[in-house]
């Protein structure tokens, strides 16, 4: 006899089954209806893309590109394609090659699946889900401040405390331009405490040098030249401009002069939300203003601002803080007995889904006991019974299987034709 080997799921790409689904499904709809509250519309874009929209977009000196693409030479017509690693160079794409975004300023979000070879681990993994939300041809600061109240409101919706907010600005390309010379002079003169990374980083993209966690180089990253000191008055402007708004909507923020983002194409305005929950990855969502990017896309310049959230890592937030439970297969679980009882069920299972109610009929000839040994394991409320004393009443024995549900009797009978209407109404 051959025996057939087991074939495993891939690292870091994990499933999710009931009833775990169940909360992602709640997550995703709560999501739509916050982003609909603020006008959001859904911008759907394929997972794969030209390996050189992301090449050119997030950076070539980037951890993203340099190391965690997965890409492959498509053996039909060689070209080089990627699975996303993030969304905004795909909706930026997108926004141009459908001319999208000119005749008037565009809100976006997407949500799926993106693609990262990281070394997996809790709340790090290789196919991984976000929301991303773009405000396309804004120049803010006020949608920049939107866009972080906005993420305020989530965090109240779904009851997350303790999650704060660290803004930067990352000024102008020729800002960078200025303090990066002063920053490769402190990473000369520091060398010796460099990492074989950021020796190989402090020529070709210093700034993410100070992004560094490794805790032999913090002494010298916190005494780095600041970026934020570099600014000029329209950066500093569009900053303070931001910090009033967020004040007015009552929303705590710090200045952190090291953050900078993973993706090169940030100016002004970036942030990240994070938690001391989660272990050692923390960061919920990140974002930023990106002005650069449509233009370096090849479309007519236009400014433009965004965020992305790790949903694995919002989802474990979530349910650390509540005790909400995935919804249950089914409120009405038909048990029945017999050719002639099974048809019952199944007829009057129809009519109670025309009104809305969840319905699960009994699969297969077995007994009453074990029937209700499922009904219970489905979490309904009631079990709604068909046998032959049924029949012949024309009335269906309905057994209430929680206590709590609106103070129903053990047991009742109901006719058939008044079944839908009644177990609407009560539960
Ligand atoms: P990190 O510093 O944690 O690597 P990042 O800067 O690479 O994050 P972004 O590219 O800004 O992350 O992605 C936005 C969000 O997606 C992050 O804030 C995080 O919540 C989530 N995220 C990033 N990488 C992963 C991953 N490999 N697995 C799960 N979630 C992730
Ligand atoms: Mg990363």
């Amino acid at each position: 006899m051959t025996a057939f080997k087991k074939v495993a799921g891939l690292s870091g790409m994990k499933d999710a089954l009931p009833p775990e689904s169940g909360r992602w499904e709640q997550l995703e709809a709560l999501v739509r209806e916050w982003l609909a509250g603020y006008g959001y519309q859904n911008l759907r874009t394929p997972v794969l893309e030209y390996t050189r929209l992301f090449t050119r977009g997030i950076g070539e000196v980037t951890d993203i590109v340099e190391k965690e693409m997965y890409s492959f030479v498509d053996p039909l017509n060689e070209d080089r394609l990627t699975m996303r690693p993030e969304f905004t160079a795909g909706v930026v794409r997108s926004a141009i090659e459908h001319n999208f975004l000119y005749d008037r300023p565009r809100r976006v979000y997407s949500m799926g699946p993106v693609f990262r070879h990281e070394r997996p681990q809790r709340g790090r993994y290789r196919q991984f889900h976000q929301i991303d939300v773009e405000a396309l041809g804004f120049p803010g600061p006020d949608v920049d401040a939107e866009l972080i109240v906005m993420l305020a409101r989530l965090w109240r919706l779904l009851g997350l405390s303790d999650i704060r907010l660290e803004l930067n600005s990352l000024g102008q390309a020729a800002e960078r331009a200025a303090h990066r010379a002063a920053l490769v002079a402190h990473l000369e003169k520091h060398v010796d405490v460099l990492d074989e990374e950021a020796r190989r980083r402090m020529q070709t993209n210093p700034l993410r040098v100070l992004d560094t966690k490794n805790p032999a180089m913090q002494d010298m990253a916190n005494s780095a030249p600041r970026l934020f000191d570099f600014l000029g008055e329209e950066s500093l402007a569009h900053y303070r401009g931001l910090c009033a708004r967020l004040d007015d909507a009552g929303i705590a923020h710090t200045l952190n002069p090291r953050l900078v983002r993973g993706l090169d194409y940030y100016n002004l305005t970036v942030f990240e939300w994070v938690t001391d929950r989660l272990g050692a990855q923390g960061t919920v969502c990140g974002g930023g203003r990106y002005d650069g990017l449509i233009e370096l896309l090849g479309g007519k310049p236009a400014p433009a601002v965004g965020f992305a959230i790790g949903m694995e890592r919002l989802l474990d937030l979530w349910q650390q803080g509540s005790d909400a439970q995935a919804p249950a297969e089914c409120q009405v679980y038909m048990v029945h007995q017999g050719d002639d009882g099974q048809r019952q069920a199944a007829r009057l299972a129809e009519a109670l889904r025309d009104v809305g109610l969840r319905v699960l009929v009994h699969a297969g000839s077995t007994g009453f006991k074990s029937q209700f040994r499922r009904a219970d394991a489905s979490g309904a409320v009631v079990a709604v019974v068909i046998g032959g004393d049924e029949l012949l009443r024309g009335a269906a024995t309905v057994k209430w299987l929680r206590t709590d549900a609106a103070g129903e009797g053990q047991q009742e009978t109901i006719a058939f034709g008044d079944l839908a209407a009644q177990l609407q109404q009560r539960i």
